[in-house]
């Protein structure tokens, strides 16, 4: 078998289960191999129910006391029943899995896995696994991995086509020089595909993802380098001159400008008039106004008769900035457009004619903006908004539309100088480093499990007061890692637990486009009162009426990512109000989300998150659902971005041009196959 081989040569792969992976983009062998695991799972020792804590994930074994209990509550079915072992008990709970009410039997012995919970003061386990006895005892200590998966995919399944691909393969080549693998105690590329999938230890699993990091940023590095050569400094053809109207809009607006945002749009401005070709970056904290830059920067553009688009990477956050520089900019005689993907064909060749047809000036939308159809007339500025969600493909195609043409790109994330010089190259940077005044701080919190039903009660509260809430789960469903709260799971639970007139809704990043957008809307509209979500709100959602954020598994986030997320509340004069709940009160995590209690400084929050994770937090959870990498994370794995920065400077010529060759004729890992798409 060899790596770029079909994955129907994989045994228990057909035409139809292919169809599943090439969904997510397997395709080959390699594809395959290079599905690294989110993470392992583990089954330890069965725990007696006594010491079964509340918030772990345990084993528990023990005998069905009664018939299992099956009520209706609106219009979910929940079965019940009670697991015994001894004098102990524990209440078993499954919502809308009715069959269980006949699959379990009195008297019968089971092996119960899940994570136990505590509602009015009795244990229970909701949505617990049976497992068989050879299951459990054949599994026991063993890593198993965890895998993203997609619909009609199970983690047996990919589990199982690792296995057989990892042992029949021949073909699994090194393309790192020797000099560099021992130089940087890298685990060699055959060794780190195998232990990936099958590891002995999660010490030897964090080594082997290491080494798909390191290849990650080394490949983006070599990348940057070749781009970089390419094209550095060039002049533009275009005339760019001053217009007094961006002096009116100014005056216009509400607010006035921070003394930051004066600095950065004088930045910007002299950029564009300057005759060169502006390459900028603009950082600035969550709710530091970084949109009005934009705006002014794309009436300046459109002033001077060019057409600027604003790319953003979620059809919601499309839609606000819409509306935001519609109303920013009526009265300057600009047209303005909106282009999603979720716009219907007809909708979609009207805009297509408009720009195509230098109609419109300003095009605001998400991928569509890149699609082959859109053929843009006079392209003079390229915006993209929250930056770091974007992959490399997507910003360079989107330049490539025009030539030549200025870019500025705006992220919130806030990343450590010494990364963003590494990262960035040659562009320049801009920080909006103040916040506009008058906002009330956000009052935070950092509580355990024991504090669940006063965070309700309090949720409770600012909805009766008018106001909204937020809930954010790590997970979307119970596919993923076990242990960890789950948006429909949890949406379940809670419509139990609250008044049956408050209004839940729940939004995931699996959801269709205009499914998202329609619950948006009713959760902007007011007629939502609580949205449970994943982090697909993190990125610039601005909705002022909530006011409360329960993040729940608040440990498994990065601080980074928590500050994010809390900027979805405290977006107007009234006090708002997050709640970090965590699973794991050790001295460590809470040392750790305290800085976030402390401050509300993102670039302080970024750096102390560095210094505060240990190296063995190798697989905590990323800082941003969908980073710059695929698996590589830039605050955790700074180290290694460090090492692959110096090696990629001291590569030899000759050693480049062979790895090059590499990338290009063997087509390798799927990290460098995505390297290939852009070069
Ligand atoms: P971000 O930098 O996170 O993208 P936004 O541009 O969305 O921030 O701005 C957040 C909010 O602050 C918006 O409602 C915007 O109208 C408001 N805003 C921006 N600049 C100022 C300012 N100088 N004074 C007061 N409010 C401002
Ligand atoms: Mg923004």
């Amino acid at each position: 078998m060899r790596w770029n081989d079909d994955i129907l040569v994989i045994k228990g792969i057909g035409e139809k289960t292919a169809i599943n992976y090439r969904r997510i983009g397997i395709n080959t062998v390699g594809n395959l191999l290079m599905h690294i695991p989110r993470g392992y799972d583990e089954f330890g020792d069965i725990v007696p129910i006594r010491d079964a804590s509340p918030g772990s994930v345990v084993i528990v074994t023990g005998v069905i006391a009664a018939r299992a209990y099956t009520r209706k509550v609106r219009n979910m079915t929940i079965v019940s029943a009670r697991l015994r072992d001894g004098a102990d008990s524990i209440s078993l709970v499954w919502f809308n899995m009715p069959f269980m009410a006949s699959k379990i039997r009195v008297g019968t012995y089971y092996i119960i896995r899940g994570k136990v919970s505590v509602k009015n003061g009795v244990k229970e386990i909701v949505q617990p696994k049976l497992l068989t006895k050879e299951e459990y005892y054949n599994n026991r200590y063993k890593l198993m991995p965890i895998y993203p998966l997609t619909g009609g995919l199970t983690n047996n399944a990919v589990a199982k086509a690792c296995i057989h691909a990892i042992s029949e393969i021949t073909d699994i080549t090194d393309y790192l020089p020797e000099r560099i693998i021992s130089k940087y105690n890298i685990m060699p590329y055959q060794k780190a595909v195998k232990t990936i999938h099958l590891p002995d230890s999660r010490d030897d699993a964090g080594k082997a993802r290491k080494r798909f990091v390191f290849d990650e940023f080394f490949l983006f590095l070599l990348m940057l380098k070749r781009m970089k050569s390419e094209n550095s400094h060039i002049l533009t053809q275009r005339n760019y001159t001053e217009c007094k109207e961006c002096d009116m809009f100014i005056k216009e607006l509400p607010y006035r400008l921070t003394d930051a945002q004066v600095k950065v749009w004088n930045e910007v401005r002299s950029d564009m008039l300057s005759g060169h070709v502006m390459n900028r970056l603009i950082q600035g904290d969550v709710g530091s106004g970084k949109t009005v830059i934009a705006a002014l920067s794309l009436l300046l553009n459109a002033l001077n008769g060019y057409q600027g688009v604003l790319m953003v990477p979620t059809e919601v956050l499309a839609r606000q900035h819409y509306e935001s520089l519609s109303a920013m900019c009526s009265g300057y005689g600009v047209d303005i457009s909106l282009l999603t993907g979720s716009m219907s064909a007809a909708e979609k060749k009207t805009v297509y004619e408009l720009i195509r047809d230098n109609k419109t000036n300003i095009i605001i939308g998400t991928h569509a903006l890149i699609q082959e159809k859109v053929k843009y007339a006079e392209l003079g500025l390229v915006i993209t908004d929250e930056q770091h969600r974007f992959g490399v493909n997507q910003r360079k195609s989107i330049v490539e539309k025009g030539s030549e043409c200025h870019t500025i790109v705006m992220s919130a994330t806030p990343i450590p100088r010494t990364l963003s010089m590494i990262l960035y190259g040659d562009m320049d940077v801009s920080v909006i480093d103040e916040v506009p005044k008058k906002r009330l701080p956000i009052m935070n919190c950092v509580v355990g499990q024991s504090y669940r039903s006063a965070a309700y009660a309090f949720i409770l509260k600012e909805i009766r007061n008018g106001h909204k809430a937020y809930i954010v789960c790590p997970m979307i469903d119970d596919n993923e890692e076990s242990g960890l709260e789950n948006v429909t799971d949890y949406y379940l639970r809670l419509s139990e637990i609250m008044p049956p007139d408050i209004h839940i809704d729940i939004l995931h990043g699996r959801m269709k486009p205009k499914q998202k957008d329609e619950i948006m809307d009713r959760f902007r509209a007011g007629d939502t009162d609580i949205l449970i979500s994943t982090t697909v709100i993190e990125v610039g959602i601005d909705v002022p009426s909530a006011t409360v954020m329960l993040i729940e598994n608040a440990e498994r986030f990065g601080l980074a990512q928590l500050h994010q997320l809390r900027g979805r509340v405290g977006r107007s004069d009234i006090r708002s109000y997050c709640i970090f709940m965590t699973a794991d009160e050790s001295p460590q995590i809470m040392q750790r989300l305290n800085v976030l209690n402390k401050s509300n400084d993102g670039f302080y929050i970024a750096s102390q998150d560095l210094k505060l994770r240990g190296p063995g937090d190798m697989f905590g959870v990323r800082q941003s659902g969908e980073a710059y990498f695929d698996i590589a994370d830039i605050y955790n794995d700074a180290d290694v971005l460090f090492n692959a920065h110096e090696a990629a400077d001291h590569l030899t010529d000759a050693e480049a041009d062979a790895i090059y060759d590499y990338i290009i004729e063997e087509g390798g890992s799927k990290n460098i196959n995505n390297i290939v798409d852009i070069m």
